[in-house]
């Protein structure tokens, strides 16, 4: 089913080589990347890029769709159960794939909780709510939790062994760790049934080496590329992307960055969905969607409990 480099027509072994010696070994890989950003990893120029580049999407099949196939696509995109029906309603069903979603709110809202919970659910069989698939999780805080995921596991009557079995995790150390690692998922998403990738959070690392309104705009440059070579994922692959970002409860504090003047929110350039979360008394946690034309306005409260999400 992966298409490898070495597979495109008219890619000789001496270009194959250069090309995965930097990374690049599936066809998709070649596709989504630029060619001067291919062409400053591998040495190989730009023409004789172009060419391959050509090569591969027409072996991949991207070429014009009609209108009638953009439906049929549409109807393809599955969902994920949150575990709380209210917070699925509120999302017409569920977290979408060949979409990102984005949970943001203040530390403790539950962001990472719902990460835990989606690697879960996504294992499911579609009448529970799941697409049968494995999840990766990429976490750049250390929040991931082992015992989490076992609790879960159990809530839903899964065996907890094989469930974690089917979650790849990796710690992403800084920025360009995090966007090569999606680099990669190019590859190993197609290889091993994965159906959702997690990154909790997606902003830590961009935040903490690029701060300060002086690095601003470098800074979100750098994130809204991530973001779209996460997008590209998700559509590539008809897989789910949920994204956590961590924004301070009083944004004045940050007068002047955009990033919390929008809502806090850091899709605004990117399509996909955006859900506030806050807490409330106890327990208890409140969801809000953000600037989605597709979805009706309004709240949902869901519960975290130690089996996870929950009404
Ligand atoms: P965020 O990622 O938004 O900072 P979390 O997803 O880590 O927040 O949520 C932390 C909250 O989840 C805790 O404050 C607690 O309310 C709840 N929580 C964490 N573990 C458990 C558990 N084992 N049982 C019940 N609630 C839990
Ligand atoms: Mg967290």
């Amino acid at each position: 089913k992966v298409l490898s480099i070495r597979d495109i027509p008219g890619v000789n072994p001496a270009i194959a080589d250069k090309l995965e010696a930097a990374g690049y070994s599936s066809a998709w890989t070649v596709v989504v990347a630029r060619v001067d950003e291919l062409a400053e990893k591998t040495g190989i120029p730009p023409t004789v890029l172009q060419k391959v580049i050509e090569n591969a999407r027409r072996a991949l099949g991207i070429t014009f769709k009609t209108a009638r196939e953009v439906k049929l696509e549409r109807l393809n995109i599955k969902k994920i159960t949150t575990g709380s029906k209210s917070l699925d309603d509120l999302l017409g069903g569920g977290i979408e794939t060949k979409t990102i979603t984005e949970f943001y709110g203040e530390y403790g809202s539950g962001k990472t909780q719902i990460c835990h919970q989606l690697s879960v659910n996504v294992q499911l069989p579609p009448e529970r709510g799941g697409l049968s698939g494995k999840a990766v999780y990429v976490d750049t805080e250390g929040t991931f939790r082992w015992e989490r995921i076992e609790a879960m596991a159990r809530g839903l009557g899964l065996e907890p062994d094989q469930v974690m079995d089917n979650i790849f995790y990796m710690r992403a150390y800084n920025s360009d760790h995090q966007v090569s690692i999606i680099d990669d998922l190019f590859t190993f998403v197609p290889k091993n049934d994965v159906r959702l990738v997690v990154v909790d959070s997606v902003t830590s690392h961009f935040r903490a080496e690029f701060p300060g309104r002086e690095h601003l705009a470098e800074r979100q440059q750098k994130l809204n590329a991530h973001l779209h070579q996460l997008m590209r994922l998700a559509e590539a692959f008809n897989i789910a992307v949920v994204v956590t970002n961590q924004v301070m409860a009083r944004p004045d504090v940050f007068y002047g960055d955009p990033t919390t003047a929008v809502g806090g929110h850091v899709l605004a350039h990117t399509p996909g969905v955006r859900i506030q979360l806050r807490r409330s008394k106890g327990n208890k946690r409140i969801a809000r969607v953000v600037d989605a034309p597709h979805l009706p306005e309004g709240e949902a409260v869901f519960i975290i409990t130690e089996e996870g999400i929950r009404d």
